[in-house]
């Protein structure tokens, strides 16, 4: 009787793992936090990571909540990463905390006061205080060339996520990387001393796919990431930094790592800059342009992709909050974009690298 009733329980443990997820598939959702940035990922072997988690208050933890527990089938986030330390990308954590337990946290060390160099706020310490007390299972500060502990799936390609930056600091070239033909095309701006410079930015790969997540990180630290030599190589889906914002979005680095496809986390009045918006138009090998939003801004820079290839079409009142989906085949060979609005979806193939 007893031995009966363990196999019994054996197969519904393996029911339920089936059931929730047939495909070892890479999933990567764009939550919209309105302008903030919150990207979810699920690896072939079930693990969680999510880079940044939007706003402060309980909108974008909940929208956060609903996605990793409706969409992705989590009851757990077993990374976070924080880019930096700006509301829009740290301040949904310590309530997305209450909502869901979260494992490990990688950020660049909790600053003492604000980073922002450019700017005064002597209410950071308190803005930062929920983030620093919420209850996680360890934290670790980020270094670049380190990865994450991720467990490997049978019969799928290797998963990985490797920090490319943080903190102003930038990974090694791959040894004998030549010069980047493409050095000095650009000029520099003027220094960015705003906490957006010491973003961290991340490439996950699963077999030849590539994405690259670089927070807001900004002009002069984009080109450090391919000039003189390019650091990372190229990439398959560029997340366009910044939300799309003019003082990020350096051609140099979008030419260099020449993506298939872009995937902007703009607001309905944020981001998707002039500058940015033709930085992406003149990047030869995007095959499409993802945005979370049609930029509404009525300042007359109408420059949008097509409307299809738009997650949300109107203003945050009347706002779903539809997730845009990227989901990557377990072999890492190609990967579908899934706009749940419309449905609208296209495959590509992975690049050669
Ligand atoms: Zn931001």
């Amino acid at each position: 009787m007893a031995a009966m009733k363990r196999i019994l329980l054996v197969l519904t443990a393996a029911f339920t793992i089936l059931s929730v997820r047939a495909e070892k598939t890479l999933d990567i959702y764009w939550v919209d936090v309105e302008g903030g940035a919150a990207t979810l990922m699920v690896t072939p072997a079930g693990q969680s990571i999510l880079i940044d988690t939007g706003n402060p208050g309980t909108r974008d933890a909940g929208r956060i909540h609903e996605v990793a527990t409706k969409q992705a089938g989590l009851r757990k986030i077993d990374f976070l990463i924080t880019t930096h330390f700006h509301g829009d990308h740290f301040g949904g954590a310590a309530p997305l905390s209450q909502l869901m337990p979260i494992g490990k946290v990688y950020d660049n060390g909790i600053p003492v006061r604000n980073p922002d160099r450019n700017r005064q706020d002597p209410a950071f310490v308190l803005k930062v205080k929920p983030y620093k007390t919420m209850k996680v299972d360890g934290r670790v500060v980020v270094k670049p060339g380190g990865t994450l502990p991720l467990q490997q799936a049978d019969g799928t390609a290797k998963v990985d996520l490797t920090f490319v930056a943080a903190a102003r600091k930038f990974i090694e070239p791959p040894k004998g990387a030549k010069k980047n033909p493409l050095t000095g095309s650009v000029p520099p701006m003027k220094e960015d001393l705003s906490d957006n410079a010491n973003s961290v930015a991340s490439l996950i790969t699963l077999g030849n796919f590539r994405f690259l997540d670089c927070g807001d990180l900004t002009w002069n630290m984009e080109a450090k990431l391919v000039e003189p030599v390019n650091r990372i190589g190229t990439v398959d889906v560029y997340q366009v930094n910044h939300h799309g914002l003019a003082t990020s979005n350096n051609p140099l680095l979008i030419k260099s790592v020449a993506p298939t496809v872009s995937v902007m986390n703009n607001g309905h009045r944020k981001g998707c800059s002039p500058s940015a918006f033709t930085a992406l138009q003149e990047t030869q090998s995007i095959k499409a342009m993802y945005q979370v939003h049609r930029n509404l801004r009525p300042d007359g820079s109408d420059n949008n992709t097509d409307n299809e290839l738009i997650a949300n079409l109107t203003g945050p009142n009347e706002c779903k909050a539809y997730t845009m989906k990227l989901s990557v085949t377990a072999d890492g060979k190609s990967y579908t974009v899934f706009n749940p609005r419309n449905k609208h979806q296209r495959t590509f193939k992975t690049r050669r690298h």
